[in-house]
C-alpha cells in the first residue's frame, strides 16, 4: 500500500524521505541543533550545566528505591531518565571539550549520537503527552491501543537510547570515566521491557477490525 501511489499511506512514505532533505537536510540540522544548544548554554540563556551537574552529583549517589505510581508513571520516569541521560553524555563531551582533550567541532558522530537522543526525548515526550491526554477523552479508538503504541515507543527508544549513548560515550571516554559513564547508562534505561508482539497484535487487530489505518 505504501507503493501504489492510489493509496493514502504512499504520499506519508514519500513525504517522510523529503523531509529528511529539505529546510536543510537531517545530517546538518542535527549538527546545528547542538550548536544552538551549546551557543545559548555559553551565552547564559539556557541552563544545561546546572541540570547536568545535578545528574552528576545523582550519579555518585545510591538510587532511588522510589517505584512510579499514577497513570503512565512508569514511562514518565522512563523519560525523565532519558532526560537525565542525554544530560550526562553531552555534560561529559562538554567537559572533555573545556579540558581540552576533544574537539567536538571534528567530531560529528558523537554530536550526531547526541542529537539523536534529543530527537527521541523530543518523540517519546509528546507520544506520552498525547497518549495521557487522550485517556480522559471521549473517543472512538479505545485507549489501549494508543497505550501499545506508546509502550512499544517507550521499549524501542530504551535501546536506542542506550546505543547512542554507548556508542557515544565509548568514542571519547576510556578506563574507570567510561565504566562509571556505563553504569549511568544502565541506570537511566531501566524501562521494564515490553510484550511487543502481544501489544503489536492489539494495534493489528484494530486496524484489521476496522480495515484501514487509523490517524
Ligand atoms: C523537493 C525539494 C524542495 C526544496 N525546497 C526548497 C526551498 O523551498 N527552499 C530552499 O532554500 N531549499 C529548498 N530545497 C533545497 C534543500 O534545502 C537542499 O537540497 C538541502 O538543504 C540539501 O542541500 P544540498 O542539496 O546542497 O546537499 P549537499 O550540501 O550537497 O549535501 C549532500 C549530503 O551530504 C551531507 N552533508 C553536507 N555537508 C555536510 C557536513 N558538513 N557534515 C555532515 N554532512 C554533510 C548532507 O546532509 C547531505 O546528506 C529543496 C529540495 C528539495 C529536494
Amino acid at each position: 500500500m505504501g507503493y501504489s501511489a492510489e493509496s493514502a499511506v504512499e504520499r506519508a512514505y514519500r513525504d517522510s524521505r523529503i523531509n529528511r532533505i529539505f529546510e536543510g537536510t537531517n545530517e546538518i540540522n542535527r549538527l546545528l541543533s547542538i550548536d544552538m544548544l551549546l551557543k545559548r548554554a555559553m551565552k547564559g540563556r539556557l541552563d544545561i550545566v546546572g541540570p547536568a551537574w545535578e545528574v552528576q552529583k545523582e550519579l555518585a549517589s545510591m538510587p532511588s528505591m522510589e517505584l512510579p505510581t499514577g497513570t503512565y508513571g512508569k514511562e514518565y520516569k522512563a523519560l525523565k531518565d532519558f532526560k537525565k541521560l542525554v544530560l550526562m553524555v553531552a555534560g561529559a563531551a562538554a567537559k572533555m571539550q573545556m579540558d581540552g582533550q576533544l574537539d567536538l567541532k571534528t567530531e560529528q558522530e558523537i554530536i550526531t549520537n547526541v542529537a539523536d537522543m534529543l530527537m527521541d526525548v523530543f518523540i517519546a515526550e509528546s507520544t506520552l503527552l498525547r497518549v495521557d491526554k487522550l485517556s480522559g477523552m471521549t473517543k472512538e479508538t479505545p485507549q489501549e491501543v494508543y497505550e501499545a503504541m506508546l509502550k512499544i515507543l517507550m521499549h524501542d527508544y530504551t535501546f536506542r537510547m542506550q546505543r547512542n549513548a554507548t556508542d557515544a560515550l565509548a568514542s571519547f571516554a576510556g578506563g574507570d570515566l567510561l565504566k562509571t559513564m556505563l553504569m549511568g547508562v544502565k541506570r537511566y534505561t531501566k524501562y521494564t521491557p515490553q510484550n511487543v508482539k502481544a501489544l503489536g497484535r492489539t494495534i493489528a487487530d484494530y486496524a484489521i477490525e476496522e480495515n484501514g489505518y487509523t490517524l
